[in-house]
């Protein structure tokens, strides 16, 4: 009788200990379903646990997460999760964050931070991962950045990002003993085209002018060549270290498809022309300003000149003038 009372007891006890863990599993879920961050218990063979976020982010039924292996589910960057990761299970806990893309299912993408720590735990190593959905972050930012650099206009650079992209090259480039070039191309008689046709017109043709020179860059192909409106009807071109043949090449391509390319408005279609002034960086130039004065000059020859013409500046080794014909 006793014997089956203590039994009894001792079952029910235990009955209440499974209960209340299991309980406290649940409770923990609910908790844990409340993070807007994504949660993922792993070991090395795969995920224990996911919480709501966590199944959200990887696009799967929150029932079907445990099992799966959280590097299955990145396109990029996987080489450094995978890294954190095994950090995590080599015992930091507090590994650096890491960016990595979710592979995409339905939504799309997401990129996400991702902060591994380890998690102690009896015998089998598991580390705990934290999935920061950046994604929206990310978008804000980059286009932020599109807009701080772009000008409104003309959808070029602008003259602050152009300026800055200048300096860092100089100086870098002057490290190096090597040198950049600079162009600044200023529309010819732009009152004019304003005076005559409109100041939308006027709007028009630099839109134009600026396709062109897009077109003659392969901006997007090429990252290298950086083409800003620096002013009203005024533009600058930073060449990279480079042939100064392949810049002077440049220059007059740009010019000659200024010259040849209607500009379509409004008020009828015209044709615009524009005067370029080159420099190269030589081994006295004190900075990238000087250098800028240095393309201004030449572009005042340009324009004192006849207009319509590419002009480098006096500064640039005679020799090299001549065998380009200047
Ligand atoms: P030059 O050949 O000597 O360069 O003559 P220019 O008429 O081009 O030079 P000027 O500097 O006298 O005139 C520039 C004109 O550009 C004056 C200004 O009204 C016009 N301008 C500046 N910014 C804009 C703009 O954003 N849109 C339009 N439509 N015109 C602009
Ligand atoms: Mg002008
Ligand atoms: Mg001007």
């Amino acid at each position: 009788m006793m014997f089956f009372d203590e039994d009894h007891e001792a079952v029910e006890a235990a009955e209440l200990t499974k209960q209340t863990l299991v309980d406290t599993q649940a409770r923990m879920g609910v908790m844990l379903d409340l993070m807007p961050m994504g949660l993922l218990i792993h070991t090395r063979q795969g995920i224990i646990f996911g919480n709501q976020e966590a199944a959200r982010l990887l696009q799967v039924p929150q029932d079907e997460v445990v099992g799966r292996h959280f590097l299955d589910f990145l396109t990029n960057h996987a080489d450094e999760a995978a890294r954190q990761m095994e950090d995590a299970f080599d015992g930091l806990i507090g590994a650096k964050p890491t960016e990595a893309e979710l592979r995409p299912v339905d939504g799309g993408a997401r990129t996400i931070k991702l902060i591994a720590g380890a998690l102690p735990w009896e015998g089998n190593p598991v580390v705990q991962l934290l999935l920061q959905d950046i994604t929206d972050l990310k978008a804000i930012q980059d286009r932020l950045h599109r807009l701080a650099v772009t000008d409104e206009l003309t959808g070029a650079f602008n003259r602050r990002h152009a300026f800055s992209v200048g300096r860092a090259l100089f100086d870098k480039e002057k490290a190096a003993h090597r040198g950049i070039a600079v162009a600044i191309l200023d529309v010819d008689h732009f009152k004019l085209v304003n005076d005559t046709y409109g100041h939308s017109a006027g709007d028009a043709a630099l839109k134009t002018l600026t396709q062109s020179i897009h077109e003659i860059l392969g901006v997007g192909a090429s990252q290298d060549l950086t083409f800003a409106r620096v002013g009203g009807e005024e533009f600058m071109i930073l060449f990279p270290v480079m042939a100064p043949e392949a810049v002077l090449d440049i220059c007059e391509r740009i010019r000659r498809e200024i010259e040849q390319r209607p500009v379509l408005s409004g008020a009828g279609t015209f044709r615009i022309t524009a005067s370029i002034g080159v420099t190269l960086q030589g081994e006295v130039d004190p900075s990238f300003d000087a250098l800028y004065s240095n393309a201004d000059r030449a572009l005042y020859e340009a324009k004192s000149t006849g207009r319509n013409r590419v002009c480098w500046d006096e500064a640039t080794p005679k020799p090299l003038q001549q065998a380009m014909g200047y």
